[in-house]
């Protein structure tokens, strides 16, 4: 049977993109369709504008600590209207750059939603229907808010990089990877940023001692974060009266009432989702109260609806995902998928991996299975935290262990007197001495993390840690000097 293509790829993400241009380059013939922006969540809204949000939002502490560094500074507030110019132009530009790869692989791209209409046929929104041999679904995952009258009110990440002005107050709902981001950077920009966590602490599954240093730093900068809380009702705030109306503590401060948008112009904005008026919120805990905006950063689910899976037998598990064997391969075998559609792990490295072993698998003749083990990863929050390999929580479970931990105030902060704490640990096996995990809280920590992980990933003992010189002086120095484990678990 011939078909129009060798390979058609369903999303323009980075693991889609980077499959076709792979599989191209064997010599497949490839097409690819993306209904949004190529470059998917990870360049258009996700990882790209999030780092480059944590960057601006970081010279806030840089211009306080340059002042006491002797510099003089004249540091005003940021202004989001000409970085949010400025972002846009750089996603235009990867965008591009996305567009450009693929044209000079000879992909054919095309700009449509697609759709199975069976095993080896993809049906275009623009009418077209097409074969192929092979059909790869990476059509990742979107941003889910919790089930509640008026949710429509909040916003999602995606609709963090729209903003058209920053908001005065903003609540984040969730304490995951996304609200701890953002919470942080918008802290940093001028927003003040309160979380409802309704667990007792933020980065459930990250190692304790680590996500709860963050979570202190976190506070202590001035996040206000209420543990054991979540949202039961949200409405536009003139639509309620409560007694906390008329303003809070600080908007008296300030001089003028927080929803008033002519004396607070930074809040007459408003983002695609959310809303251009102040919202009442109703705690768990009976509070009401009101803010300009609320953040939900409450999970991500799979974007396989309306793909026409019904027409295939690709099998779908608990939470909406593919389900795939090792090889990323489905129930259809003509059918493949990768990234976040198949909630592995969804990290953009883990999506190019599991589409660079596809091709291995597929166009290579080389079956390889995708390796999940020991995947470092980095949370931006500031100080951000750097992991690879098991918390202290699962190693214990598994086996007995030595936990080396320091936590300690580093050089150019305490130079400076401030209480700014980083956290170096390595959870060691009493059996055998491997390194099973090694988790870091500090500035800089996700580059860190990168370099740890290749020891981790290659196995590597507390000896053989020990074995390196120090690089003094550094804040990564202790991962190789810690003498005496603080516990045994
Ligand atoms: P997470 O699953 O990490 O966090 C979701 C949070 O929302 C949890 O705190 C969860 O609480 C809470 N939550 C869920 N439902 C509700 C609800 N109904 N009411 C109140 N709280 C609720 O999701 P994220 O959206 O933050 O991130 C999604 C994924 O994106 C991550 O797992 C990660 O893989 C990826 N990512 C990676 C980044 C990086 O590498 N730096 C950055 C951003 C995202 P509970 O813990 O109680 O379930």
């Amino acid at each position: 049977m011939s078909f129009d293509y060798d390979l058609f790829v369903i999303g323009g993400g980075s693991g889609g993109v980077r499959a076709a241009r792979v599989a191209a380059a064997e010599g497949a013939k490839v097409a690819i369709a993306e209904d949004s922006r190529m470059g998917g969540t990870c360049v258009i809204r996700g990882c790209v504008p999030k780092k480059l949000m944590v960057f601006a939002s970081s010279y806030r502490e840089s211009l306080k600590e340059a002042e006491d560094y002797g510099w003089e500074v004249t540091a005003g507030d940021f202004s989001w209207p000409p970085f949010k110019k400025r972002l846009h132009k750089e996603l235009d530009r990867l965008e591009e750059i996305y567009r450009s790869m693929l044209n000079n692989s000879n992909v054919e791209i095309f700009d449509a939603r697609a759709k199975l209409a069976d095993p080896h046929t993809v049906e275009l929104s623009t009418g077209q229907r097409v074969t192929a041999k092979h059909i790869l679904i990476a059509t990742g995952g979107h941003p889910v808010k919790p089930g509640m009258d008026n949710a429509e009110l909040g916003m999602v990440s995606d609709d963090i990089f729209e903003m058209k002005e920053l908001p005065k107050r903003i609540l984040i709902v969730g304490g995951g990877y996304i609200a701890c981001e953002f919470a942080c950077v918008l802290h940093n920009m001028g927003v003040e940023v309160e979380m409802f966590i309704r667990k007792s602490g933020i980065l459930r599954g990250f190692d304790e001692e680590a996500a709860g240093l963050v979570s202190e730093m976190m506070q202590q900068k001035g996040v206000k974060i209420r543990f054991g809380t979540t949202i039961v009702d949200m409405k536009l705030a003139k639509d309620v009266s409560f007694e906390g109306r008329g303003g809070t503590a600080t908007d008296a401060a300030m001089g003028a009432p927080a929803s008033d948008p002519v004396a607070n112009p930074d809040i007459a904005g408003g983002s695609k989702g959310g809303t251009d008026g102040p919202i009442w919120v109703k705690a768990s805990n009976g509070e009401e109260r009101e803010f300009d905006q609320v953040l939900f950063a409450t999970g991500r689910a799979p974007n396989t609806n309306d793909l026409g899976l019904e027409n295939t037998d690709v099998k779908l598990g608990r939470k909406g995902e593919i389900e795939v064997d090792e090889y990323s391969q489905t129930a259809q075998p003509s059918i493949y998928a990768i990234g976040d559609v198949t909630d592995r792990v969804a990290l953009t490295p883990v999506a190019i991996r599991e589409g660079m072993a596809f091709v291995e698998t597929v166009f290579k003749g080389n079956p390889t299975p995708v390796d999940h083990e020991l995947i470092p990863s980095a949370v931006f929050t500031q100080p951000e935290m750097g992991t690879v390999g098991m918390t202290e929580e699962e190693a214990m479970e598994q086996e007995p262990v030595d936990v080396y931990c320091t936590s300690f105030r580093p050089m150019q902060q305490a130079f400076l007197d401030r209480p700014d704490r980083v956290l170096m640990k390595l959870i060691v096996s009493q059996a055998n001495d491997t390194v099973l995990g090694c988790h870091i809280v500090a500035p800089g920590a996700g580059e860190m993390i990168q370099m740890a992980g290749i020891a981790v990933k290659m196995g590597a003992t507390k000896a053989q840690f020990d074995q390196v010189c120090a690089v003094h002086p550094t804040m990564s120095e202790e991962l190789v000097t810690m003498k005496t484990p603080m516990r045994s678990a």
